[in-house]
């Protein structure tokens, strides 16, 4: 069986074409890099309304079948940007209708987290999740992803993203500063915030802009933030499994690709007889891939849904899914 999956909540659009054995046959995605200032949703839905179908081609050419092949389409349903997520469903209901085959929407955290399980070895992981505009702690408890920490205002790669633009760095960001940080001479002060297990990052970027105007260097404030905002991260993602008594966690989300943060998470792991397991780059981001193996997943389990079931939720939660495949 083939999925074919489209992903859209936020900045990237991806379509991804996945077997019922977790294997990648293709994954592509476009991602909208604004000129200046941060991500307007209506332009980023303008954008996925441009690329969509191309990519949809893409994926089909590159996993070398046709698009006759495809026995399911998932798309993200939610959390994320109304606009986007609307423009994605409308294509992958236009799509599953033409093909004449189920379609299902996925959860876009929840997806992150079955990727992870699909193609590492890990079975039941305390997902760690930060990308651009969500930072959460996942683990599975009673029949549920349920979310034991998370940010309390905005998202670790929002907070690289946009200290990034405000020193005059292009998007995305947080790739940028993980080279400038290797070039820092000292560790400099910034507000770290854990509340239990939750997190907090807008009182760092204040601090972090402050000190940028009263003269320190980019250099050293790219290292700065990296050591407390991961140090945070790291913080709150042992407490939930020493919480969950789980020995497995697992990295999700475009900022799991800084080496710096899987390096503190990896040392946190070996140091209370855990592992660590990290995707490759691609499945780390925003991707189709994650979106059409969650579909067949929950397609295998009974999960079936009518035209009318997929309306798109901007806050869908990650606990509201019945997570019948496990
Ligand atoms: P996502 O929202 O999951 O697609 O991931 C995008 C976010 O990941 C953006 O905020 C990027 O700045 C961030 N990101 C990507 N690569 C890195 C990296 N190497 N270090 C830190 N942040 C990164
Ligand atoms: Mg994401």
């Amino acid at each position: 069986m083939l999925a074919l999956g489209i992903e859209g909540t936020a900045h990237t659009v991806g379509v991804g074409v996945v077997d019922e054995t977790c294997r990648i046959r293709s994954n592509v995605y476009e991602m909208v890099r604004p000129k200046s200032g941060g991500i307007h949703p209506r332009e980023a839905a303008n954008h996925h309304a441009e690329v969509v179908v191309p990519l949809i081609s893409r994926a089909v050419d590159e996993a070398g079948v046709d698009l006759s092949a495809i026995d399911l389409v998932a798309f993200s349903q939610g959390p994320g940007l109304g606009p986007c997520l609307r423009t994605v469903a409308t294509a992958a209901r236009a799509l599953a209708l033409s093909l004449d085959v189920p379609i299902l929407g996925v959860n876009h955290c929840v997806a992150h987290l079955e990727i992870g399980r699909g193609v590492t070895k890990c079975e039941d992981p305390t997902l760690l999740y930060v990308s651009g505009g969500n930072t959460q702690v996942i683990a599975f408890a009673r029949g549920r992803y349920r979310v034991f920490g998370e940010t309390l205002d905005i998202g670790i790669g929002n907070l690289l993203d946009k200290f990034a633009r405000e020193v005059g760095l292009p998007f995305p960001g947080g790739p940028v500063l993980e080279q400038l940080a290797r070039k820092a001479s000292k560790l400099l002060p910034l507000p770290y915030s854990v509340k239990g297990m939750d997190v907090a990052f807008s009182g760092m970027l204040t601090a972090a802009l402050a000190q940028r105007r009263a003269g320190a260097s980019v250099e050293d404030l790219a290292h700065s933030l990296q050591e407390v905002a991961f140090a945070m991260l790291t913080e709150v993602t042992e407490r939930a499994m020493a919480y969950v008594g789980k020995e497995e966690v697992l990295l999700g989300g475009g900022v799991a690709r800084n080496a710096r943060l899987q390096e503190m998470v990896a040392r946190m792991a070996e140091d209370r007889g855990a592992r660590m397991f990290v995707p490759a780059g691609d499945l780390c981001i925003d991707n189709g891939a994650m979106i059409a193996w969650t579909g067949l997943l929950m397609h295998r389990s009974g999960a079936r849904m009518d035209l009318a079931e997929t309306l798109v939720d901007q806050r869908f939660r990650t606990d509201e899914v019945r997570v019948a495949w496990r």
